[in-house]
């Protein structure tokens, strides 16, 4: 599928060579990501399309966006795929219950998605791919684990699902700050099943699912049905980008099991690491907890666009929190940003203002330090509240802003 239209980046000088450095989940400590030279290659987990786009999706993909930036500006080239899980039980379910055809709820809510992330100044990346196009693939993958011996088919007569052995590679654990009890917790949560009579590890994770009634079903090798969760990602950035790529980045809520279950798929398939380092977001709260379907407490970009809000005071929102941080959204918090935006439009439209030599290089390091945004956003408002003769750096401060933190102003 396609994404949405490219967004101008401007070049700031002297950036090149620069080292991008973020927490990665499963070394628990900030690492360099990327290569000297040439492209780093990201992948980013995208989203189910039945309820774009929430602040926290906002949140995820500005986070990111951040990082595909500072790669930019340090002279990298950026492969940067992404999925669309056009094909789960939590957006079967809502089609179901609206009476909707799975197929146009889904590509309803892509398109929102788009034109929030559009609006947003997010990136897109190289290549958007739903997991309805690559059943072939996904096939491919199960097989290739099946000859692995890291995929069976259940005994089950009615359902013979085929589930990922867990126990096929080491480590699965490995990132997951948890016990094997809180790890099946956590599998549950999200999507697992460990109580399914007939698998021989409770966290085994479903990859491909017998068609159920009313179900939408892809007759391949493996009985007529459709992939899990996890492996569609496998399969889509193994496609895109090939084994042992930089990093793979999502929300908290992916650190387990989603992450460390594709790259272990992948790592077993492949014989060589999935990606390099793991990227996880802070999850958004509202009016008292996280934002979730189920509490109803979801703020949509889409709705806040309509009622007349600036996306780039959106934007500064979200980039006032630090990646990796759990907040909570305010009504406070939109008029801080609509604040800021209007005082940064203020100086950057002045004649003159302090040198922006010093201020590029602050934006610079804050963000090549783990994607610290809240601490470019301390610096521009002091070059914005301080008086200054440089005639060039009002454009030179525009220009950074946008390229390193994605605000037009
Ligand atoms: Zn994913």
């Amino acid at each position: 599928m396609h994404a949405w239209e490219p967004v101008p980046v401007p070049v700031v000088p002297g950036g090149d060579g620069g080292v991008v450095r973020v927490y990665d989940t499963v070394r628990a400590s900030v690492q360099p990501v990327g290569p000297a030279t040439g492209a780093a290659r990201l992948y980013a987990c995208g989203i189910t399309p039945y309820d774009a786009t929430h602040l926290g999706h906002a949140f995820t993909y500005v986070s990111i966006d951040l990082l595909v930036r500072a790669w930019r500006d340090a002279g990298l080239d950026v492969r940067f795929a992404q999925n669309v899980t056009d094909v789960d039980d939590p957006l079967l379910e809502r089609a179901a219950d609206t009476g909707t055809d799975w197929r146009a709820l889904a590509e309803e809510q892509t398109e929102l998605y788009r034109t929030d992330m559009a609006a947003l100044r997010v990136l897109p990346p190289d290549a958007l791919t739903a997991v309805s196009e690559v059943m072939d693939g996904i096939t491919g993958t199960i097989l290739g684990l099946r000859d692995r011996q890291a995929a069976y088919q259940l005994t089950d007569p009615t359902h013979p699902d085929w589930y990922f052995s867990v126990t096929s590679t080491s480590n699965l654990l490995q990132g997951a700050p948890v016990s094997l009890p809180e790890a099946e917790q956590l599998f549950a949560e999200r999507g697992g099943d460990p109580e399914r009579d007939g698998k021989r590890h409770r966290l085994d994770c479903l990859v491909w699912r017998q068609q159920r009634p009313g179900e939408p079903a892809w007759d391949t090798g493996l009985g007529a049905g459709r992939p899990g969760w996890h492996v569609g990602c496998t399969t889509i950035a193994l496609n895109a980008l090939g084994p042992d790529f930089d990093v793979q980045a999502g929300g908290s809520d992916l650190a387990f099991p989603h992450h460390p279950m594709c790259a272990a798929e992948a790592r077993v398939l492949t014989g060589e690491p999935f990606a390099q380092a793991f990227l996880h977001t802070g999850m958004v709260s509202y009016e008292g907890a996280k934002m979730s379907k189920s509490l109803g407490n979801l703020v949509f970009v889409h709705r806040l666009r309509a009622e007349g809000v600036d996306p780039m005071a959106l934007r500064l929102v979200l980039l006032a929190h630090h990646y990796r941080s759990d907040w909570e959204y305010t009504a406070a918090e939109l008029a801080a940003a609509q604040t800021r935006l209007a005082m940064w439009r203020t100086a950057v439209a002045r004649p003159s203002g302090p040198a922006a030599g010093p201020l590029i290089e602050a934006v610079r390091a804050a963000l090549r330090e783990d994607l610290n945004a809240p601490t470019a956003l301390a610096a521009i408002d002091q070059w914005a509240a301080a008086p200054g003769t440089d005639a060039s750096a009002p454009q030179s401060v525009s220009a950074v802003i946008d390229a390193l933190l994605g605000i037009r102003l």
